[in-house]
Order: structure tokens, then sequence, then C-alpha cells
């Protein structure tokens, strides 16, 4: 018995040095409302490649401004659509700010939005799709920044950067540009019959990292045939943030049949359940989470805010779940 373990170990070992790329690791950190826990308004996650290149996305109201130390490097960022929530219209006055329930959002971030902030404070790129680029761009050279940085990919093109691609997938949800970010007369004129800009369908992102992971990240969405027609068979995605909070897209019950019917990934991590969805760390009874995670075939993962969770190629979790 030892024998064999000895020699599968070995076997393992001689696979690594064979495929380095394949036992490298791509890191996942969760920068939410509170430390060590799953709150309402979070959605930002950092992703770190095996070469060490860091993406942000949606950086939502959880960052607390461009200079949250937990940003570090930002030499992404990718923006699913312009809601507040997730472009982030307001943010935390510093991390671990306010309740986990109740966080301290009062900071505005209009009308650039945090996105762009960020993007100026770190030279990063916003990698974007539909009308959304020529936005950011304007944002961009507005505050002194390269409108260069904002870099279209649409709906089956994609863009490479420092070896990792990334391509933009249909999300079924709206993308109205609040009139808070257009300012001015038309703004305001906007805002008083109540009707938002116009920047294009709002998407989900298909990322492919360095070492040959593939990740399926949702964005807002409702079920949608693109995520079987498209997200597995097309791009044979092995990992997927999946948000499931209801209201705003998809429940528990929908996106635990987008998991387990068309997407069909190796891990999942939960995002965006908009609630409070752990206590002292560990999931809340009762919770959307709970339901979300029970009715999910494949292993669900929790992104507990500042806890890093790394993936190899496969999409096993190796580390940190
Ligand atoms: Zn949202």
């Amino acid at each position: 018995m030892a024998r064999f373990t000895r020699i599968a170990a070995l076997a393992a070992v001689a696979a690594a040095f064979a495929f380095p790329a394949l036992a490298q690791t791509a890191k996942v950190t969760p920068l939410g409302g509170i430390d060590g826990e799953f709150c309402p308004q979070d959605r930002a996650l950092v992703f770190e490649d095996p070469n060490g290149t860091r993406i942000l996305y949606d950086p939502g109201r959880t960052v607390a401004g461009a200079d949250d130390p937990r940003l570090g490097k930002i030499d992404v960022i990718l923006v699913s659509h312009m809601h507040g929530d997730h472009v982030g219209n307001a943010h935390n006055k510093e991390p671990n700010s306010g309740t986990c329930e109740k966080p301290d959002t009062s900071v505005s971030a209009l009308p650039e939005s945090l996105a762009v902030r960020i993007a100026l404070a770190k030279k990063s790129k916003i990698v974007s799709g539909s009308e959304m680029p020529p936005f950011f761009a304007a944002k961009l050279k507005a505050g002194g920044g390269d409108p260069a940085n904002a870099v279209l990919a649409r709906f089956g093109g994609s863009v490479t950067i420092s070896g990792i691609r990334i391509a933009t997938v249909t999300a079924l949800h709206s993308n109205g540009l609040d009139p808070d970010y257009i300012g001015g007369d038309l703004g305001k004129a906007m805002k008083d019959v109540g009707i938002a800009g116009d920047v294009g369908l709002a998407t989900g992102f298909i990322v492919r990292f360095s070492n040959g992971l593939v990740t399926y990240l949702s964005g807002d969405t409702g079920i949608l045939a693109d995520q079987e027609v498209v997200v597995r068979n097309h791009y044979n995605a092995k990992l997927a943030v999946m948000n499931m909070g209801d209201g705003f897209s998809t429940g528990p019950t929908e996106a635990a049949y987008v998991i387990n019917e068309l997407v069909r990934p190796v891990s999942v991590i939960a995002s965006h359940a908009n609630e409070v969805g752990t206590v002292n760390g560990k999931v809340r009874a009762g919770s959307k989470t709970e339901a979300f995670i029970k009715a999910v075939k494949v292993p669900v993962y929790v992104p507990l805010s500042g806890k890093t969770m790394e993936f190899d190629a496969t999409a096993k979790c190796t580390v940190g779940c």
C-alpha cells in the first residue's frame, strides 16, 4: 500500500515537472465588507495569476477607495455592468467599517465611479464589453489618465493581457447608466424623467489564466441558454463565480440550475448574496447561501473577505477552501 502511495506521489511530482503550468494556481481573494465574513454588498474579488498579474472583478462598494491597502497592485479591472453595486457609486469609509448587515458605504464615488478612481490611481486597464469602454475612456481622460486603458472585449471577441485571455459573455440583465455619472443639464433632464443612459448589454466574463484555468464570472444574470452553449460547450469553464442573490439576478434555485445543468463546472464560488451569508465565518442557517450550497452538486466555496483560495488548472481548490 505504502509502495503504491509512494509511486502515486512520485507520478504526481513527475507530472508537475512535465506540465509546470498545470501545477500552478490562480489565487482568489474576496475584498468584502467585513474580514472573514460574506456580507450583503460583497462582489469584489481579486484574482492573481501565477505570473503575478492581478485582476479586480466588480469593485462594488466594499473596496474602501483607491487607497484601500488590500488592493495592492491592480493591473486589470473587470466591470460586468454599470449598476452602482458593481462599478461602485459609493464605497466603504475604510475596510471593515460598519457591520456586515449595515456597512458604512457613505463615501460617494460619483461622478467617476470607484472602478475609474482605482484605474486612475493604479494605472490599471479597465476591460469591459458592449458600449461601456467609451464611457470609461472619457472618465479616464477627464481624470488625467490614459483613455487607451479602457479596453473593449465585445461578445465573441477577447483580449489577452499578460498571458491572460479575457472574453465577455452575455448576461440577462439591464445595464442603464445612472444620470449621476453624466451630470450637467443632460444628467438632470434624464433624472427628472427617470431614464438612464444606454451603454449596451450587461455582461459576464470568461477569464483564462496562464495556468490554463478557465473561469466564468456570471455577473448579474438570469438563466440563459448561452450558459450551456457558450460558457460550457465553447469555453469549457471549470470554475464559476455565480451570482445568486435573487430579486436582481438568479436566486439560489435558479443559480443552482445554471450550475448543475448548464455550466457544469468543477468548483463554484458563490457571489452577490444580498444577505448576511455568514456569521463568524460559518454559513448562516436558513440563508440563500445555504440553500444554494445544498442545491449545487459540486463544491461551493463561500467568499470570506480577505481569505485567499487557490485553484489549479482543473479548478480544484488546493489551498484556503
Ligand atoms: Zn448587482
